[in-house]
């Protein structure tokens, strides 16, 4: 059975969080002599809220998930970091991960000596569930599944995320980075009956703002609880929570920029198919292609040179011959297809 505390590496289980000034006293009041910060206005001399309530209310709103149930962090990779820190016990504990997917996810295991256990998605980008059963152990803590998935584009099938989440009982986290391109529906709507379920996403990628660093991640209280225990006391800045305020403001401009994302892949992947150095164009729910070329190298040194970088992903598993090319403006689109009409293999 799920039992948090028991998944919890002990010494964050009894952790006492870091108590800030701006945590200790949070009313109104005229005079602030207890953070030792500038008395001079810049506009900026004041920490931030260490807990984004003003930002939470707004996505709360907007994804109709409670408040409590939402942690905001330097990028969503803040999160991936924080939930290895808090789960994973150096050289003793491992993470899932169904490559190919995500880097991060292994870096960051790396980085805190957490072993990483991997099994291949199928030849379909689907997971190989009877393989992932198999695979855990006792000390698998966190499992990553990608949907849609970089670099391969595609969506996870729900049903087989759901037998994962109905056998495993270590922390299932969930990178949905993408999707708002997604026709699949998001795991958000789900998470309420799974008490060790983790949704991510970010505001890097549909949202535009991948310069401010803010990423989401939605999971029951206790879990949110650790999140918040562990992260840096301020690990949102003034300056983010502000711009993603006056972003949230105005989610009709988020919302026509996705329509021109999908329209134009649409229309890449209809005029990527004429190519014959182009052998496949993989299904995408997301805001770029994995496309299966003849000469990998030479078409993707050919690109820089025409001044276009798209991401080599021949050297990744299952993803032999394969570039991943992200979905630009109209105009830029335009010009990466005319260099491919230049091309000659
Ligand atoms: C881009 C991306 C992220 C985003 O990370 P941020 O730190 O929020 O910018 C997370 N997961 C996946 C799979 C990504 O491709």
């Amino acid at each position: 059975m799920f039992n948090l505390q028991s998944l919890v590496r002990p010494n964050i289980w009894k952790l006492q969080a870091y108590s800030s000034a701006r945590s200790e006293f949070k009313g109104v009041a005229d005079i602030f002599l207890d953070a030792n910060e500038s008395p001079f206005d810049t506009g900026y001399n004041r920490y931030p809220d260490p807990l984004q309530l003003k930002v939470k209310a707004k996505i709360a709103a907007l994804k109709q998930v409670d408040t409590e149930k939402i942690f905001l962090g330097n990028g969503s990779d803040e999160a991936i970091d924080l939930l290895i820190r808090i789960f994973c016990e150096p050289r003793r504990d491992e993470i899932l991960i169904c490559p190919p997917t995500y880097g991060m996810y292994q870096v960051s295991a790396d980085i805190a000596d957490v072993k990483v256990l991997k099994v291949n998605l199928t030849t379909q980008f689907q997971l190989d569930v009877p393989s992932i059963l198999q695979a855990i152990t006792p000390h698998t803590k966190l499992m990553f599944i990608c949907s849609p998935n970089n670099p391969t584009g595609n969506s996870i099938n729900l049903n087989h995320i759901q037998k994962i989440a109905q056998k495993f009982y270590g922390i299932l986290v969930i990178d949905e980075a993408y999707i708002d391109f997604a026709q699949q529906v998001s795991f958000l709507s789900l998470f309420h009956q799974h008490p060790n379920i983790v949704v991510l996403q970010t505001f890097s990628k549909a949202w535009g703002l991948a310069g401010i660093r803010l990423g989401m991640a939605f999971a029951q209280k206790p879990i949110i609880h650790l999140l918040n225990k562990v992260k840096p006391p301020y690990n949102v800045n003034q300056l983010t929570q502000e711009k993603v305020l006056k972003t949230l403001e105005n989610s009709e401009e988020q919302k026509r920029n996705v329509e021109n994302i999908l329209k134009e892949r649409k229309r890449l992947v209809n005029h990527l198919q004429l190519f014959t150095f182009i052998e496949k164009t993989h299904p995408s729910d997301a805001n770029f292609l994995l496309l299966k070329v003849k000469k990998p190298i030479a078409l993707y040194q050919y690109l820089i040179q025409k001044k276009i970088i798209v991401r080599n992903r021949s050297n990744v598993v299952l993803c032999d011959g394969c570039l991943r090319i992200t979905i630009g403006t109209s105009s830029e689109n335009q010009q990466l297809l005319h260099c491919l009409q230049q091309y000659k293999i």
